[in-house]
């Protein structure tokens, strides 16, 4: 008898995988392509979505294009041979996927924008991100205030001013969001920028590396700093603060009477929260991509069993050919009076992994 109810329990539980798998076939394949996993938010960002397509009954494949744009555009057509239902992209250049989404629009492939708008192209459905603007905000924010806190008697305050990738539509909104609350203290003096660099073309740094920002920073000391001291840099991510960190520590800042300079950033990547705890790096930009992954997963939803994905932006991001429907989630300003609540209480990161 014992052994007659186990058969019929394997088979109950065989028949209930059976269906779990049939389920998930019928709910579909996602494809999901990734810029890069040079930083570790993109890796997040890969590994949330997956966890939660599979839960919510979906097959993924997930693909990182190493910063490569004819790489990323294969991953694309690949994904597009393979029949995938949707296509979760974040563009490592953001103007190059034309072609590719209209081979996408030709299979009936619905297409989401993740994090990184793509541009020039009627065929993006939907957008999933964070309030980039704002990011570019909170960024100058914590600069403004960090230079009051380490520099209360400097008049100007010596600032210079990186700026994203020129191929990322967000670079453009950080600079902008930025540049909102600097331009007015720049206009009266109360902020100098002695290289006079100014705006994305000048600013910019390619697929938002370090090394380029780092050299950047060593070109501008060199040049423009031989008489005075630096004492804060815009940065709009936290590889390109660690860049600047080090180009600024070798040459002594942050040493004897060299006050580090108040340098922000963006992603808070462990490497960046641990420079903010040793008091190098002053604030990042917390965007919880286990947010965004989950946004994306209800828009996928909603696309494929007849729902009205969410959405709460539908003025903002223009490609150029349209206005994508957008869904924009919150950044958080971190630095070191919050990083514990903000970062070990969300249960993004364990105190072991930042301590
Ligand atoms: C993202 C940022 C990130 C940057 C570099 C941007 O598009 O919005 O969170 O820091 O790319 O990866």
């Amino acid at each position: 008898m014992k052994r007659i109810t186990s058969i019929f329990a394997s088979l109950a539980l065989g028949a209930a995988l059976f269906t779990g798998a049939a389920q998930a076939q019928e709910k579909g394949l996602i494809g999901i392509a990734m810029p890069t996993k040079s930083s570790a938010r993109w890796i997040s960002d890969g590994n949330s979505m997956v966890e939660q397509f599979k839960a919510a009954g979906y097959e993924t494949d997930l693909q990182y294009a190493e910063d490569d744009i004819p790489n990323q555009l294969a991953q694309i057509e690949n994904m597009i041979t393979k029949g995938v239902n949707v296509l979760v992209i974040a563009a490592i250049d953001g103007t190059t996927l034309s072609n590719a989404l209209e081979n996408a629009a030709a299979s009936d492939i619905k297409v989401i924008a993740y994090d990184r708008l793509i541009r020039d192209s009627e065929h993006v459905d939907y957008y999933a991100t964070f309030d980039n603007f704002q990011v570019g905000v909170q960024q100058a924010t914590s600069l403004v205030n960090g230079l009051k806190e380490r520099f209360p008697d400097q008049k100007p305050w010596n600032v210079e001013l990186f700026g994203g990738s020129p191929d990322d539509n967000n670079a453009y909104f950080f600079y902008d969001g930025a540049m909102s609350v600097l331009q007015p203290m720049i206009d009266s003096g109360e902020i100098a920028i002695p290289s006079g660099q100014m705006g994305m073309d000048k600013v910019g740094t390619l697929r938002w590396d370090g090394a380029v920002a780092q050299s950047r920073m060593d070109n501008l000391l060199s040049g423009f700093y031989t008489d005075k001291e630096v004492n804060g840099v815009l940065s709009p991510y936290d590889g390109l603060s660690i860049g600047i960190l080090s180009s600024l520590k070798g040459v002594g800042y942050g040493s004897g009477d060299l006050k580090m300079p108040i340098v922000t950033g963006q992603d808070a990547e462990i490497p960046s929260v641990k420079s903010i705890l040793a008091g190098e790096q002053y604030s990042t930009i917390f965007k919880d991509t286990r947010e965004l992954a989950r946004v994306t997963v209800g828009m996928v939803d909603a696309l494929l069993q007849g729902g009205e994905p969410e959405i709460n932006d539908t003025k903002t991001y223009d490609n150029g050919v349209k206005v994508v429907p957008s869904y924009l989630l919150k950044p958080v300003l971190v630095d070191k009076s919050n990083w514990e609540e903000v970062l070990i209480g969300s249960g993004y990161y364990t105190k072991d992994q930042i301590q």
